[in-house]
This record gives C-alpha cells, structure tokens and sequence, in this order.
C-alpha cells in the first residue's frame, strides 16, 4: 500500500502514520524525523536544514526531493510499499513524487487529506511532546502522558520540538497555507484525495481512515 498523509502541521499526521505503519507493516516515512536526525548527527544536509527548519520554513525542494528519493528507492518501500508524512509539501515535490513512482511503477493508492482548524493546530502543536527513545508522542492537552516528562510506552524521556514555539508555529501555518495547500488541488484533478476531519479523538480518526481505505 502506498499512501500519502496529507495536512498542516500538528493535524496528527505523525500520530495517524505510525499507527498505519505498524497495522499495515509499511515503512513510515517522514520528512520532518529525517531532517531532524541529519541535525542530530550534525550532517552538512543537517545544517542547512535547521537554517530552515528554525524559522518554521520549508526546507529547499532540491534538498527534500533527492532524500524521498534516496529512501524509496529501498527495497523495503519498493516491495512493501509506504505511509509518507510531510511529503509532498510543494508542487514541485508532488511532481517528483509521481516521476519517482514511475521510476519503480508503483502508483499511489490514496492521499489522505486530514483537516483541523488553524486555531485547534496552533493549541495542539504548542502542547506537544515526544518521546527521545521511540517516537511517541503525547500532548499536554489532549493526551497527557501520566507522568509529566515520560513516555507512557516505553519509560524514554520526552522532548518538546525546538520548531513548537509559539512564533515558529504561526509561520508553519502559515507556510502551510501559502504553499502547501495548493497540493490539494494537484491531487484532487488525480482522483486519489480522501478528505477527513483531524478534529476527533485520535482512534475515531483512524477509524474513519481504515474505512475509507477500505
Ligand atoms: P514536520 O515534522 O513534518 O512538521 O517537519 C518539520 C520541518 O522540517 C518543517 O517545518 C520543514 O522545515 C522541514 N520539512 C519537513 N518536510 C518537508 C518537506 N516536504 N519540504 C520542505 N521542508 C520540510
């Protein structure tokens, strides 16, 4: 199964596509975490992608383009297909996306659009935490881990994203808006988008995303 989680930051699209990963054993593949271990590793991709990310702004497509490329060329996506999470965020990026599946002559079988309210993402994100050892991630209003500072499901310590400021959010939004968005329209004239409410608690999503996948 190839599939495209789609949507502004904090819409729970990181959530959404480990969940699919693991029920449908599919490489999760997401810009966002790839960026941030090149920072960690203090990689020449990685600084110039933090210039980037600290502002809240996209990362140059050259830059994004070749990684999705490097990483689906790999036989674990070309056999068994992939959930992707924060690509594409451009038009240029879908238009790669699409020559890189001919490449391997696999299509997309949906792009799942997850809609939540400007003001909703903006409360989410500032709550938001992770965890350093496995990647959950938790929400101090939404989904509290039961003790503060710790992973509920494997004891890690948790993180709030240096990108989740008030400042850096608003921009991200932003970017969404301006940029983003207009990949909607590129994959509505395909035939593959499956809008859903990202307003519900996280199972109801799913939920609603397994039926339509269905
Ligand atoms: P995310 O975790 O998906 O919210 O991504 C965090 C940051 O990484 C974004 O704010 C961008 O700076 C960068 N990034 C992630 N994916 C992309 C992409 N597809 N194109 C450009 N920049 C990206």
């Amino acid at each position: 199964m190839r599939i495209i989680l789609f949507g502004p930051p904090g819409a729970g699209k990181g959530t959404q596509a480990l969940i699919l990963s693991e029920k449908y054993g599919i490489p999760h593949i997401s810009t966002g975490d790839m960026f941030r271990q090149a920072v960690k590793d203090h990689t020449a991709m990685g600084l110039e992608a933090r210039e980037y990310m600290d502002k809240g702004e996209l990362v140059p497509d050259v830059v994004t383009i070749s990684i999705v490329h490097d990483r689906l060329i790999l036989e674990d996506c070309t056999t068994k297909g992939f959930v992707l999470d924060g690509f594409p965020r451009t038009i240029e990026q879908a238009k790669a996306l699409d020559r890189m599946l001919d490449e391997i002559n696999e299509p997309l079988d949906a792009v799942i659009q997850i809609d939540v309210d400007a003001e909703i993402l903006i409360r989410r994100l500032s709550g938001r935490w992770t965890c350093t050892n496995c990647g959950a991630l938790f929400n101090t209003h939404y989904n509290r881990s039961k003790q503060d500072g710790v992973c509920d499901q494997c004891g890690g310590p948790l993180f709030q994203r240096d990108d989740d400021k008030e400042e850096t959010i608003r921009n991200r939004v932003n970017v969404y808006e301006q940029r983003t968005k207009a990949v909607i329209d590129f994959y509505s004239s395909h035939q593959l988008l499956i809008p859903i409410d990202g307003d519900q608690k996280i199972e109801k999503v799913t939920e609603t995303i397994a039926e339509a996948l269905r």
